[in-house]
């Protein structure tokens, strides 16, 4: 069975990566293999920020080349920074049967459901301005003008968030965590993916009811 593509998206700052780390955490509790898609971006690394962990650092020309080559999934640029997904990174693993989780924006979220509609979305929440910019500002990681920014395009990223199959609020991290393995469990039943499993299960009946009617 193939595996489930989750596309998660919030301001800068609603905290959608800890949420998917901890949610991928719980899966894997459940022998449900899960990856994170480890992003290509031209940002500079935050202070703490890994290559190959956090994002696949490069510069414009190659990122541009990347885009040419059409080696990405989805591609956007937010705050004045460019951010892709590579196809192989994701299909490669959904073809295996492992979910995979795409930290990606709003307009990126909206490419990739057009092209695999039967991805899922999920828009994370932040409960209010004042937590937002304080998570910001704690994070210690941008300027101020840029976290102004960020709140900006915050306010255009909630105004879309209707688009979404499912919203979290991330009000309480353990409550939020819990909403969405259920989301992620829940999209594990649609019956739409589980056919071939479900097939297989009617035809086995059919031959022992077969078998046992001509005994
Ligand atoms: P940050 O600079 O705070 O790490 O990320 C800024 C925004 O870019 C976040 O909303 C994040 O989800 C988004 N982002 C990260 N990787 C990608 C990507 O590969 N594609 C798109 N479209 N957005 C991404």
């Amino acid at each position: 069975m193939k595996g489930v593509l989750f596309i998660v998206s919030s301001p800068s700052g609603g905290g959608k990566t800890t949420l998917i780390h901890r949610t991928m955490e719980k899966l894997a509790e459940r022998d449900l293999k899960a990856y994170f898609s480890v992003s290509h971006t031209t940002r500079a690394p935050r202070p703490g920020e890994a290559d190959g962990r956090d994002y696949h650092f490069v510069d414009r020309p190659m990122f541009e080349e990347m885009v040419h080559a059409g080696q990405f999934l989805e591609w956007a640029e937010y705050a004045d920074n460019l951010y892709g997904t590579s196809r192989a990174e994701v299909w490669r693993r959904l073809e295996r049967g492992i979910d995979v989780f795409l930290d990606i924006d709003v307009q990126g979220a909206q490419q990739v459901k057009t092209s695999v509609p039967e991805a899922v979305k999920i828009f994370i929440y932040p409960p209010s301005y004042t937590v937002l910019k304080e998570r910001l500002k704690q994070r210690r990681q941008d300027p101020p003008e840029a976290i102004r920014h960020r709140l900006q395009l915050a306010l255009r990223e909630l105004g879309v968030a209707g688009e979404f199959d499912y919203a979290i609020i991330n009000d309480r991290i353990e409550r939020a965590v819990e909403a969405m393995l259920g989301v992620c469990l829940a999209e594990h039943q649609r019956l739409t993916r589980m056919k071939p499993s479900l097939d297989a299960i009617r035809e086995a009946f059919q031959r022992s009811l077969e078998e046992d009617l001509t005994e």
